[in-house]
């Protein structure tokens, strides 16, 4: 075992002295480098796309943006992305032998921490191999990005979608051209995402926009909320989900702040109850939490959209994944499989999403005080 792991890292070291070119000079350095596996272990059920495998292509990202926790967690959120991209080259070869032996079935999702789509896809195509495996073994996926790069492998998605349950999430957390750019630096503008979604839309795939992450004063807006979500609507989006920042390691955040929203910086110690290394909104300010919740489904409501809050994260709370889609996403292995795991098991967390979702009257007294009988 000690011997594997020392042989993986040589292989690394290889890699990173002689790769060290392969990306154009304005890129981030790239650097190609060697997974196990990609399927891992089955069970991280992800209440964004109701997955139960996770996968990034790419470790790091380059799209840049601020809000980015995934950057922040791992360096602390003092450096600007300098870290190299590293590309998972034999992931496609990986994958295939993991699918030619029994797993399990279950969605694959192809980002969790870094985009799929980032510019470093255009050299690698990493995520086009895996969807070319995917497609070959009928394997359901699904794809969160923030790239029109995505439309590159528009006839293969159309192909494995008639074979298999497909989604796609477009993130777009503004219309404003001038915000995206300080938000997101380095990423496609909102109106080529949108464009993203209308041309994915038109070839019947099941494509959504995330209006995620809702950064509080930024673009938390009813404005900014009903502009997105009419786009989305416009462009043919099937549904349109939000969640809060994630304030954890918010360094390139809070500097973002400071910069340019000098005046609202202090109300953020008190939205997150100044403990940022808390995850999301876990232990956010509940009166705002509900009251851009509840604006944010009063508004897919209004431009009749189907909509949900993946801002539970436990096994437990994933009910509220069920609650938001259940007519929409019937047909996912995993979610026959779990569903009446997670019924038995709400927890208080469900219960307000329940309310949220459905208001207290509308659900019913009685249907409450069964939902609350069950053990937290
Ligand atoms: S696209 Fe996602 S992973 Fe990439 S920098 Fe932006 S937030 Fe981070």
């Amino acid at each position: 075992m000690f011997s594997l792991v020392l042989w993986s890292k040589l292989i690394r070291f290889r890699r990173f002295v002689f790769n060290r070119d392969l990306m154009p000079s304005d890129m981030p350095i790239c650097q190609e480098t060697i997974c196990h596996s990609v399927l891992g272990k089955l069970g991280v059920l992800n209440t964004q796309f109701w997955t139960s495998y996770c996968f990034d292509p790419y470790v790091n990202c380059g799209f840049n943006c601020v809000y980015c926790h995934t950057a922040a967690q791992k360096y602390d959120g003092s450096k600007e992305f300098l870290a190299p991209i590293y590309a998972r080259t034999n992931a496609p070869k990986v994958l295939k032998r993991e699918l030619s032996k029994f797993k399990r079935k279950g969605t694959l999702r192809l980002s969790l921490n870094t985009d799929p789509y980032q510019p470093a896809e255009k050299k690698f195509k990493i995520t086009r191999q895996l969807l070319e495996v995917l497609k070959d073994n009928e394997w359901p996926f699904a794809i969160g990005t923030k790239s029109d790069l995505v439309l590159r492998d528009l006839d293969l998605i159309v192909q494995a979608s008639q074979k298999a349950w497909s989604c796609i999430g477009i993130t777009i957390t503004t219309l404003d051209e001038k915000l995206a750019k300080l938000l997101e630096p380095d990423a496609p503008s909102p109106k080529r995402r949108l464009e993203a979604v209308r041309r994915l839309s038109n070839e019947g795939i099941t494509v959504g926009v995330w209006l995620i992450p809702l950064m509080p004063y930024v673009n938390d807006t009813d404005q900014n909320m009903a502009n997105v979500i009419k786009a989305a609507t416009e462009n043919g989006a099937k549904f349109v989900l939000t969640g809060m920042l994630d304030m954890r390691g918010s360094y390139r955040f809070k500097r973002f702040l400071a910069e340019h929203y000098k005046q609202i910086a202090p109300r953020y110690e008190f939205l997150y109850k100044g403990k940022p290394t808390a995850p999301s909104c876990g232990n956010m300010e509940e009166s705002y939490l509900y009251d851009r919740y509840s604006k944010f489904i009063s508004l897919c409501q209004k431009y009749k959209v189907p909509n949900y809050i993946p801002h539970f994260y436990s096994r437990k709370q994933a009910l509220l994944f069920y609650i938001h889609n259940f007519s929409h996403f019937e047909g996912t292995p995993i979610f026959e499989l779990t569903q009446p795991l997670n019924f038995l098991f709400p927890s208080k967390e469900i219960l307000q999403a329940v309310q949220i979702r459905y208001g207290k009257r509308k659900l019913g007294k009685s249907a409450l005080k069964v939902l609350g009988a069950f053990p937290k």
